[in-house]
């Protein structure tokens, strides 16, 4: 056997590149935990962590929340700000705000308004029931609340209330018309709005949401609508009001110069602003800072070519600049990152239920007396070495197809056909263990790698778990949780329980490159092989979809503790949705539902085909797969 070294395992699935601190491999061959970077010593096991969750009664798959990276990325970008403010003898200071449309889990808003408190860090909202819960649950009076999206009466007049409870409430006009409502309404109520204008910004950002920026973007106003929107705040006596410029190009910026460009533009137009007599103290970068999902440290859309202190020296630096020569006041910045915020925080695991391989069936294929020709000169092929690879994929290819149609013409017999295909994957596998550095580039015998490899099913739903890997071909980091001490042996791709040809994983991370499948070990049998998708918590916690009806995974929040065993402890467990549940979202009644199953089994139990007990007990099973999981369950 050859050598295999965590190094290697490390090397293959890149646990470090994307983990930032927070991941490794251990010794043992199993994903290693360190949540908070202040303790680098406090190493959670994920080994212990599937043990304890077994132990709860959890089944797969589900979220694991890690708080503790919540509360890291919390202190790190606070932490980043103040450090380069103090050393760049900035004059304002930083006052972020998490926008909670990233993750509205109430415990992950609430664990990072707790871990944000000692730097006043606020929430921003988006949406009209997004601002009803950052108003309930953002009461500090210093920190800020960003209130962005398109807006309606009843969203300002919420707003008002904000400022009539204490509460640093700013709005942020997308559009002209939203100026007007809100000049009105605040008359109305007799409250002065603390008031944000966001610039439709020139720059473009790069990658997926390039289209938040430029002449076309959706929201902020031109500059001409700035400038027009002072003026009517002038009319009304209310410039005053005016206390913030924002803007936001777009998410996971990859590349530093789209950040310093937007800083530079950004900041040249709060300086005007301030020299026209706006009353602004803030400028708003928006969010964007990027997470490195594949490791690469490029500016692919799935990577960033910068570090988050590079990201805030940038930030400062440049408004510093050119407020200095435009001798304008340095602005109090504010930013509103909620990737960089969620994302390392919790991941999706599951295990694998089974594996698809056509190459994989068991047949026996030995000679018989009478059989046709094409099954025995398919079998020639077999171990064949000295013909040419591309000559034997030929002779393959062509048998079975020649096979294929004797079978349609009724020539062939279902044994023989199938001893032919059997023998036809046997070939291909043969072909493959053939091939040499020269062979392998021929295209067809390269690709024999993609052909061979095994589906390994997981029990998830992307369109619930990783709704972008669908949608958008985002990358995320899908590493086996244990067992990364053995030399992984099959290539495989991963496919998920729905029942949609797009439920499937399209591309993984292999050493420096992407891969359209990925390494990972055999299947034991009677041996669970969990898995990780790692970097989900921000918008793929909260984006999914019904898709099949699987619903919610059930979750589990994990404190790390260094007086607990194995250094953490499950502080709550969240279910996921029943069947019930997700079948009352689509406004069935399962009450009735049940009645309707139970009235066909008493009608079986009348004409005699079912003993009365054993109605009894196929009504019960009915009713309780109603109250049960909809994802598999694992048999006990
Ligand atoms: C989505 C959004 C954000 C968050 O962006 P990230 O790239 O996730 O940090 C911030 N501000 C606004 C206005 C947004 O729409």
């Amino acid at each position: 056997m050859s050598q295999w070294s965590i190094e290697d395992a490390e090397e293959l699935y890149g646990v470090k590149r994307w983990g930032a601190g927070y991941f490794s491999i251990g010794d043992h061959g199993n994903i290693q935990i360190s949540p908070n970077h202040r303790k680098p010593e406090v190493s959670i096991d994920m080994q212990e962590v599937l043990d304890e969750m077994k132990a709860e009664g959890i089944e797969f798959p589900a979220v694991i929340r890690f708080h503790d990276i919540l509360r890291s990325q919390v202190e790190i970008i606070n932490e980043t700000f103040r450090e380069t403010i103090t050393s760049a003898e900035y004059e304002g200071h930083y006052v972020g705000v998490y926008p909670i449309k990233v993750n509205q889990m109430r415990e992950v808003v609430e664990e990072i308004l707790d871990a944000g408190e000692p730097y006043n860090y606020g929430l921003e909202a988006g949406s009209k029931p997004e601002l009803m819960a950052v108003m309930a649950y953002n009461d500090n009076p210093e920190a800020l609340t960003i209130l962005n999206g398109y807006k309606d009466e009843d969203y300002l007049t919420l707003a008002l209330l904000g400022r009539h409870l204490g509460r640093r409430m700013i709005v942020v006009v997308e559009k002209f018309s939203e100026l007007e409502m809100l000049v009105r309404l605040a008359k109305k109520f007799k409250i002065d709005p603390l008031i944000g204008l966001r610039s439709k910004m020139m720059v473009r950002s790069t990658g997926k949401w390039s289209s938040s920026s430029g002449d076309r973007a959706k929201f902020g106003l031109s500059i001409a609508e700035i400038v027009n929107a002072i003026e009517y705040l002038k009319e009304n006596e209310m410039l005053h009001c005016a206390k913030l410029l924002h803007f936001h190009i777009g998410s996971q910026i990859s590349d530093i110069r789209k950040v310093k460009e937007a800083v530079t533009e950004g900041a040249r137009l709060y300086a005007k602003l301030v020299q026209m007599g706006v009353p602004l103290e803030y400028l708003d970068i928006g969010g964007g800072l990027g997470i490195d999902y594949d490791g690469s440290s490029t500016t692919t859309d799935s990577s960033r070519n910068y570090s988050t202190e590079e990201y805030v020296a940038d930030v400062v630096y440049g408004v510093k600049q050119i407020c200095d020569l435009e001798k304008v006041a340095h602005p109090n910045l504010v930013s509103e990152s909620g990737r960089a915020i969620t994302a390392h925080h919790s991941l999706v695991v599951t295990n694998v239920v089974g594996e698809v391989n056509p190459s994989s069936t068991d047949f026996d294929v030995e000679p018989e007396k009478g059989e046709h020709v094409l099954v025995s000169n398919m079998r020639e092929l077999i171990g064949a070495n000295d013909l040419h690879p591309q000559e034997r994929f030929n002779d393959a290819a062509a048998y079975k197809q020649s096979a294929y149609e004797a079978f349609k013409l009724g020539i062939l017999t279902i044994r023989e056909m199938a001893k032919i295909d059997t023998m036809y994957w046997m070939t291909l596998k043969d072909i493959h263990q053939s091939l040499d550095e020269e062979t392998s580039h021929i295209q067809e015998l390269g690709e024999l790698e993609d052909t061979l490899a095994s589906q390994y099913l997981a029990n998830m739903s992307i369109f619930q778990s990783a709704a972008d890997t669908w949608a958008i071909g985002q990358l995320l980091p899908i590493v086996p949780l244990t067992r990364l001490n053995e030399k992984p042996s099959v290539r495989v791709s991963i496919a998920d329980i729905t029942c949609d040809s797009d439920g499937k994983i399209g591309k993984y991370i292999e050493s420096n490159h992407i891969s359209d499948n990925i390494p990972m070990h055999k299947l034991n049998k009677g041996e669970s092989y969990p898995i990780g998708m790692f970097l989900t918590g921000a918008y793929q916690d909260v984006m999914g979809d019904m898709h099949n009806l699987f619903g919610r995974l059930a979750e589990v929040h994990i404190f790390s503790h260094d007086d607990e065993p194995g250094a953490f402890y499950i502080e709550e467990i969240v279910p996921g949705h029943s069947a019930e549940k997700v079948l009352e979202t689509m406004q069935y009644n399962t009450d009735y539902m049940a009645k309707m199953v139970k009235k066909s089994v008493d009608k079986q139990i009348r004409k005699g085909n079912l003993a009365p007990r054993e109605g009894v007990r196929w009504t019960d099973f009915y009713e309780r797969c109603l109250a049960g999981t909809t994802y598999l369950r694992h048999e006990k």
